[in-house]
């Protein structure tokens, strides 16, 4: 399988070919088709599997660019904030998406300008709170991802995260990537996902 057999836009293609990626992962194969047309999911995939790209280039693929936030996703850290926005950015550019990353434990002003120029914002659960919370933005994204969701819970990020989306609207996408799926994933799970289908590799 190549990923031309997807149906990603030309700009996505031109830019999975100049990261030199040939062929698609595992949890890539199962999770584009998928996303691309227009299910919930749930995904159980580790860290080095290609789950970036699962979800990014699908949602990637059907943003309009047209300047508002179309996607969020949220991850437990400021490293892996920092991670995914360095490789959505790469394959975003070339379709004129732009990546916001939005963490704690910095200033806000710059993080606001960002987001307010993104079609992407990467965000860690304290901090985007924080900034939906405030009314310092607001964010209608149509597709939204929960990245290494256990970590979160874990990290005690629950509340958190139900928070968040009560500033979200109803009608959205919405990807969860776990890398386990203990019962508080799947509860998690069945608030926030609508017919979600399952990817597990
Ligand atoms: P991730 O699991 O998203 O953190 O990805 C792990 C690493 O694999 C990253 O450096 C990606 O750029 C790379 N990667 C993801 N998918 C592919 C692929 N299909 N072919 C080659 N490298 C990939």
């Amino acid at each position: 399988m190549k990923f031309t057999d997807f149906n990603l836009k030309e700009t996505i293609q031109t830019a999975i070919a100049e990261a030199g990626f040939t062929e698609p992962s595992p949890v890539q194969k199962d999770a584009i088709p998928l996303v691309l047309e227009g299910h919930d999911m749930i995904a159980q995939a580790q860290t080095g599997t290609g789950k970036t790209a699962a979800f990014g280039l699908p949602i990637m693929s059907m943003m309009k660019g047209d300047g508002s936030v179309e996607g969020l996703v949220i991850v437990p850290t400021r490293e892996l904030a920092m991670q995914v926005s360095d490789e959505l950015y790469r394959f975003g550019q070339m379709s004129g998406l732009k990546t916001a990353t939005v963490y704690g434990g910095t200033a806000y002003g710059k993080q606001i300008d960002r987001i307010k120029q993104a079609s992407i914002v990467v965000a860690t659960p304290g901090r985007l709170q924080d900034l939906l919370e405030s009314g310092k933005i607001k964010m209608n994204p149509q597709f939204v991802v929960l990245d290494e969701a256990d970590e979160m819970l874990d990290m005690g990020f629950l509340d958190e995260i139900k928070n968040i989306f009560t500033f979200l609207p109803q009608e959205r996408q919405t990807l969860m990537f776990s890398a386990t799926m203990p019962n508080s994933i799947r509860k998690l799970a069945e608030q926030i996902l609508k017919n979600p289908k399952t990817v597990s590799i």
